[in-house]
């Protein structure tokens, strides 16, 4: 039987006829959600993956990801959960005839909810393969492994990834946007250590991209990757490093405008084998410093006695461990203990160093701050991801003793949605008139007025041609999107 062509579906949506999801009130989402049940069957039977439709007992949850919110939720129509790397190819091709608006999803960790759609999802998460080439220093991995995952399967082998601090984004997900983590400092950006990456296109062709293959492509991959297509798999150079200090120093938040200065200090004269977040609660947590250090013992010691000197110390966890444990630790926006609640919010600014000014907000804010509330100093810039040139790849935002800040929360009542993202966006609103309006795309959770420039800065351009080129009717744009300027 042939394929019904999207005018047939059409004509089936208008009909109210042979769609799944049958019994539904008729909303501007279920609209979308009428496949014909013909093709949802054939497409059942050409992936080796599951699908999940509206009414299924696993929707509601397969629909989810990690920032999920009244604002950010999504109805998907379908979502295809691959079990091989070629339903990919088959869900491209599905969309595209059905016109249905994509999300691709790895790990979920999207600030803006990008890996779900009112359409198609392509859900990667369960392509977990991970194979180390210990001769090559080389991982090859499916696009579903978490970071924490590649981490724990190359320190099988004495090795480390280049890879961002949270244990569950995936690690092709952080890679695609750039990536920051530990042990950028040393080795650059998780993107400045991918080798190659398989793509599904727009086109639903395959593509091997590597440096030889298709070098402008690779570029654009490495900083704007979710733009051209899906990646199903990668590699990427692993490295040798001896045991790491890390963990968390724990202080008084009534010492907190002492502890931000000293922390200021550190950072600004920080090796390249150092790397430290800042965590500012009104909760149990209080303020602490998370640092990670791979180089000689010595000046691990007395780096960290120089964070023991900010301010007295309320909790010490920090020990001299294999990279792999310290990877597999969670995120400090994760809430703390208690139920898990069923919204979480983001907002973050990108600042050209830490000011005084910064300083002050941060306190400032903290003391009207709800208890779940977690503020924070990420991936102060400097080492080798800042020594890579800003035009090497799609990645432009390299500028030395820059830093990343965010506050993340979380609610579970529907009716606190306005006053909690009120309460963020001021935030917000007082850091964000002196970040020049630069956006890094794995934390992009707001547009500036001129658009994706903000994002890519002087790449903006040779992005636009590429994109142009592999994806000129924007199929891929649940991510950070290249798209012309504004105004
Ligand atoms: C708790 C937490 C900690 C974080 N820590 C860091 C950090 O230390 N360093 C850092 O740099 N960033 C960090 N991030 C940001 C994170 O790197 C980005 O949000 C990243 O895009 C998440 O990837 P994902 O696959 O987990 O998420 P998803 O929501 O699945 O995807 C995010 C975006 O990438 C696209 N995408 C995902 N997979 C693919 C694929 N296989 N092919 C094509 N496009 C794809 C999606 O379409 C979407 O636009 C953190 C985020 C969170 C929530």
């Amino acid at each position: 039987m042939m394929n019904p062509t999207r005018r047939e579906f059409l004509r089936d949506v208008a009909a109210g006829s042979a769609a799944v999801g049958a019994g539904w009130a008729l909303g501007p989402r279920a609209a979308a959600a009428m496949l014909p049940s013909a093709a949802v069957s054939r497409l059942q039977a050409r992936v080796q993956g599951q699908l999940v439709l509206p009414g299924d007992a696993h929707y509601d949850q397969s629909k989810r990801v990690f920032y999920w919110n009244p604002k950010t939720q999504r109805q998907p129509a379908i979502i295809v959960q691959c079990g091989h790397e070629d339903d990919a190819i088959r869900a491209v091709e599905f969309a595209r005839e059905y016109a249905l608006e994509v999300a691709v999803r790895s790990g979920g960790h999207s600030h803006l909810a990008w890996g779900s759609s009112d359409g198609l999802v392509i859900d990667l998460s369960r392509l977990k393969q991970v194979v180390i080439d210990p001769a090559r220093k080389i991982v090859r991995a499916q696009a579903g492994a978490f970071g924490g995952e590649v981490a724990r399967a190359a320190g099988e082998y004495g090795l480390v990834p280049v890879l961002g601090q949270c244990p569950g984004v995936s690690a092709i997900g952080v890679t695609l946007g750039g990536g920051l983590g530990w042990l950028s400092g040393l080795f650059g950006a998780c993107c400045d250590n991918l080798l190659s990456a398989r793509l599904v296109t727009a086109d639903a062709k395959t593509l091997d991209v590597n440096a030889q293959s298709a070098p402008d492509l690779f570029w654009g991959l490495r900083g704007a990757g979710a733009n051209f297509g899906v990646t199903t798999s990668f590699e990427a150079r692993l490295h040798v490093i001896g045991s790491v200090l890390g963990g968390d120093v724990h202080f008084a938040v009534r010492d907190a405008r002492a502890v931000l200065r000293g922390f200021r200090e550190i950072m600004q004269a920080a090796p390249d084998e150092f790397q430290a977040t800042l965590n500012l609660t009104p909760g149990e947590r209080g303020l602490f410093i998370s640092l990670c250090h791979s180089g000689a013992e010595n000046e691990a010691d007395s780096l960290l006695k120089q964070i023991q000197s900010l301010a007295p110390t309320v909790r010490e966890v920090v020990q001299r461990q294999p990279f792999a444990k310290l990877a597999e630790k969670a995120a400090a926006t994760n809430p703390g203990k208690g139920p898990a609640l069923a919204f979480r919010g983001i907002h973050t600014v990108y600042r050209d160093r830490i000011t005084d000014e910064i300083i002050d907000i941060l306190i400032d804010q903290l003391a009207t701050a709800a208890p779940d509330v977690v503020m924070g100093l990420s991936h102060y810039m400097h080492g080798e991801v800042c020594r890579v040139p800003s035009e090497a790849t799609a990645f432009p935002h390299r500028q030395e003793h820059s830093v990343h800040l965010r506050v993340a929360y979380n609610w579970s009542d529907p009716e606190e949605t306005e006053r909690r993202f009120a309460w963020g966006e001021e935030w917000l609103r007082q850091l964000r008139p002196k970040s020049d309006e630069r956006l890094y795309a794995n934390y992009q959770t707001y547009e500036t007025e001129v658009g994706s420039p903000s994002l890519f800065g002087s790449n903006h351009a040779r992005l636009l041609a590429l994109k142009a080129k592999h994806d000129p009717t924007n199929f891929f744009h649940r991510n950070a999107n290249i798209a012309a300027r504004r105004g």
